[in-house]
């Protein structure tokens, strides 16, 4: 028996509708839309189940997730641990500027934090008893060009393979999913940025009820929380730094110059420094968003700056464009919704980008700008914070644009 067929045959077998890979936000909640739609799937994760619930990523909700969450029966603790915020201030020149999303758009954004939603997930998954494996290793997809997908994968010391009808790949920006598609069908664009972001996670109280984004000539900084307690807090940095580059010390100072009012009497309120970690900035899109039954979903499509906060929200939209149209086949035969699956995410996905990118670029400081360039930055600023119609541009896009 030639070896492959041999290791083929040695594979635990299993059979599900939908394989998923990867347990983030994405492959999670996926996973429980099509268990409330009555359709099977496994879900894999390379990583521990405590390592996932314990990585800080994103914390703002835009009100569409929020609404998605609530419909799905996921909104518990979110509602009673999540903090509604209803504006964010952008700060330049010693300056705060408030833009009031409620008044401007109706809506509000909550802040609550992605390890949180990702411990609500799992929590819910391993309730219903449905399928979710840690810690596999060894993940491989194959056959969806045709009409036999397969996941292989290795657990406790043994080689498994699922039988599926669709591969949802939801692994990140670094999974195999994205890799494993044939060279020539993805269009790959990418733009890279000349700075990112040193974060901290301080036992400390937020230093304001809402964000504040902060442009100064020293660089950008962000002022976030993820509860009454703990703060999340940013600095632009340099794209190759790394985190013993940034003392603790050299943060606070840091956040201190970059967000000082005109007349002295802002202070960050400090504390001690739970975890510190470099946000890389990349903008990154892969055309289409599937390749016959692989469908790519969240972050192993598309990146975006964290500036406008939209990498996590985007990563739901798609899910839940891609259950309804799962849901549509296996309930009418109609492979219509799935055939539009990436065009329909993707005129989301670019206007996303959009904001993301102009977000970012207005709010740091860019090595290689001119004086020019800098004038016109603070005018833009300047024009923003003074413009009711430039700041529902801003509002609008922040707490998300519709979903249809
Ligand atoms: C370091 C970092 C910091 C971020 N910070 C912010 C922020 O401050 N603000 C903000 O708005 N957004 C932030 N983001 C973006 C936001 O967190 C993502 O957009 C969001 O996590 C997307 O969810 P996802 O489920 O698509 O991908 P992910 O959350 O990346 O989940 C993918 C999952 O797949 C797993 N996986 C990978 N490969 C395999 C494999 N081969 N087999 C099985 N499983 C696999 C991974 O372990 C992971 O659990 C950050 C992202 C990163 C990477």
């Amino acid at each position: 028996m030639p070896a492959d067929d041999a290791a083929a045959s040695a594979a635990v077998r299993h059979r599900t509708q939908v394989g998923i890979v990867g347990a983030g936000p994405a492959g999670l909640f996926l996973s429980h839309l099509l268990a409330r739609a009555g359709i099977d799937s496994i879900v894999l994760e390379d990583r521990s189940r405590d390592y996932v619930e314990s990585r800080i990523r994103a914390g703002v909700l835009e009100q569409g997730s929020v609404d998605l969450l609530n419909a799905a029966g996921l909104g518990a603790r979110m509602g009673r641990e999540g903090l509604a915020h209803a504006g964010i201030e952008i700060r330049f020149e010693g300056r705060g500027h408030r833009i009031d999303f409620l008044a401007l758009t109706g809506k509000a954004i909550t802040v609550y934090g992605q390890h949180e939603l990702v411990k609500d997930l799992i929590a819910a998954r391993l309730a219903e008893g449905r399928p979710l494996h840690f810690d596999v290793s060894d993940v491989a997809v194959a056959g969806f060009d045709g009409d036999s997908p397969s996941i292989r994968y290795r657990e406790d010391g043994e080689t498994h393979e699922i039988a599926c009808d669709f591969i949802a790949g939801c692994d990140g920006f670094h999974g195999i999913c994205r890799p494993s598609v044939p060279a020539g069908v993805l269009a790959l664009y990418e733009r890279s940025y000349p700075f990112a972001w040193m974060g901290i996670l301080a036992e400390a109280p937020p230093a304001s009820k809402e964000l504040i984004y902060a442009h100064h000539e020293r660089g950008f900084a962000l002022l976030s929380m993820r509860s009454p307690t703990l703060s999340r807090l940013y600095v632009q940095c340099g794209p190759e730094d790394d985190v013993a580059a940034w003392p603790d010390e050299r943060i606070w100072d840091e956040l201190q110059r970059r967000t000082a009012t005109s007349d002295g009497a802002f202070r960050v309120p400090q504390g001690a420094v739970l975890q510190k970690g470099v946000t890389p900035m990349r903008s990154f899109v892969a055309e289409p968003m599937q390749c016959g039954r692989l469908f790519l979903a969240g972050d192993a499509a598309h990146i975006v700056p964290p500036t406008g906060a939209k990498g996590m929200n985007l990563a739901m939209a798609d899910v839940h464009y891609l259950t309804q149209a799962l849901v549509a086949r296996y309930r009418s035969g109609s492979m219509d919704l799935l055939d539009g699956y990436s065009a329909r995410c993707l005129r989301r996905v670019w206007k996303a980008q959009r904001f993301s990118w102009w977000m970012t670029t207005m709010l740091h400081r860019h090595p290689e700008d001119s004086p020019f360039d800098r004038r016109r930055q603070l005018a833009e600023l300047d024009y923003l914070t003074g413009s009711e119609a430039a700041m529902r541009v801003l509002a609008e896009n922040y707490v998300g644009l519709p979903l249809e």
